[in-house]
């Protein structure tokens, strides 16, 4: 057994290598950072290169490919898939090997629910989250620098925030209930105060532009794990939900105490999104 694990996100790399150890056999880890110590051989590459990883990954003939969740990891699992003529699948909680056929739960709808599905081997997989944690290991490492691939990067700029919403400890998420881009400066003091960083729903993020596009929380954004979730004025359909389910506390602070965050929060405030961010301010001495 040949398993492949890659992932730009340091979090969903240890993952991925927990359920890659768990198949047995060797795993092989592919990443830009050279202190990875969950897989036995380490290819460190020189650049995020899709292309590159593509062929990297391609050339190593695995039996399954394990990927994170994150925007690059899928867009790798998804063009691996499609190179090596494979089957995909993804938001996968857990597998396990049968023979050569992989039976693997996903979640569905959202998360709401779980589907189990089967997959025969050579196979890619994306880890929406396992409980498993990886053995440390002492990989053999060897550099590859990938060719240049079609698509180059010309420059960079950090997004506003410049933080990694993905990793962060402390996430404050802003809904339509802020009310105005005006009122997000709250949500961005209160984040501050609490060394946490701000993200926001897809109406938020996505069509009204109060927080920058790559800041959106949920099925279609970004799937986070902090130890606190505040979510300021965001009503909790399921596409949300998806991307918070994991974070270890919620807050929700709503005016609407039906609100359907509810079912998934630990503590509702009702209350004015804008009041509870000056109220916590204050409370924190920053105001
Ligand atoms: C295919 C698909 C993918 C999607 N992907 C995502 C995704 O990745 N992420 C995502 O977030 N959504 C996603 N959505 C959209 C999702 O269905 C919801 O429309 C969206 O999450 C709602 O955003 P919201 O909670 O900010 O706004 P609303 O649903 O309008 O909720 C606003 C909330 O604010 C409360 N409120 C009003 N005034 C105040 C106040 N003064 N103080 C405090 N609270 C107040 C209201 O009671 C309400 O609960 C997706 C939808 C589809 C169809």
């Amino acid at each position: 057994m040949k398993t492949v694990v890659f992932s730009e996100n340091p979090v969903f790399l240890r993952m991925a290598s927990a359920v890659a150890q768990s198949l047995g056999g060797e795993v092989i880890g592919i990443s830009n950072n050279a202190d990875v110590k969950v897989v036995n051989k380490l290819y460190v590459i020189d650049k995020l290169d899709e292309d590159g990883i593509v062929d990297l990954i391609a050339s190593l003939s695995p039996d399954v490919i394990i990927t994170g969740n994150v925007r690059r990891d899928r867009a790798i699992a998804g063009r691996i898939a499609g190179r090596l003529k494979l089957p995909i699948v993804t938001d996968v909680i857990s597998f396990k090997l049968e023979g050569k056929k992989i039976v693997a739960d996903r979640v569905a709808y959202s998360g709401m629910g779980v589907v189990t599905v089967e997959g025969e081997l050579p196979i890619v997989i994306t880890i929406a989250n396992t409980q498993l944690q990886p053995k440390e290991l002492q990989p053999s490492v060897e550099k590859v620098q990938l060719k240049e691939g079609r698509v180059k990067v010309v420059s960079r700029k950090s997004t506003s925030s410049g933080s990694n919403l993905s990793t962060a400890q402390i996430v404050v998420g802003v809904g339509r209930g802020i009310g105005s881009k005006e009122n997000v400066k709250y949500a961005e003091e209160l984040a501050n105060a609490l060394g946490g960083v701000v993200g926001g729903s897809r109406p938020v993020a996505a069509e009204l532009n109060w927080v920058p596009e790559d800041r959106q929380i949920g099925l279609s954004g970004l799937r986070i794990r902090p130890k606190l979730y505040i979510a300021l004025g965001i009503s909790g359909q399921p596409q949300h939900i998806a991307g918070i389910r994991d974070s270890k506390i919620i807050v929700a602070v709503n005016t609407d105490k039906n609100a359907p965050i509810l079912e998934n929060a630990d503590y509702l405030v009702v209350a004015d999104a804008v009041a509870f961010c000056k109220a916590m301010l204050n409370k924190l001495g920053k105001q």
